[in-house]
């Protein structure tokens, strides 16, 4: 299911995603970068890459109709479509939840 709403909070180098139940995370650019799930990473990642993926900024935020997101990062990879079903669980996984404000 599609967040609410994305913020994108560049002075923290985090996006923040808000579900309609009140569920927030808040996520850095490097871990999504790190987590991205194009054929490509995920060969380097299985190759033993170990994700680090510097300090990597968010270009720009692609919608990808109501499947998922696409995120340009700053270090000219433009590929990691992110399903929403693939995002929500890496933000429970590996994010920080954010604390409504
Ligand atoms: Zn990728």
């Amino acid at each position: 299911m599609a967040p609410e709403s994305i913020v994108d909070h560049r002075a923290r180098g985090a996006l923040e995603f808000c579900w309609g139940n009140g569920e927030r995370y808040l996520a850095t650019y490097q871990l999504l970068r790190a987590n991205c799930p194009c054929a490509d990473c995920k060969v380097l990642r299985a190759a033993g890459g170990d994700g680090d993926a510097g300090d990597v900024q968010l270009a720009d935020i692609q919608p990808v109709g109501a499947y998922g997101v696409q995120f340009v990062f700053s270090d000219g990879h433009d590929r990691g479509i992110f399903p929403w079903g693939f995002l929500k669980e890496l933000l429970e996984e590996r994010a920080r939840p954010a604390i409504p404000v």
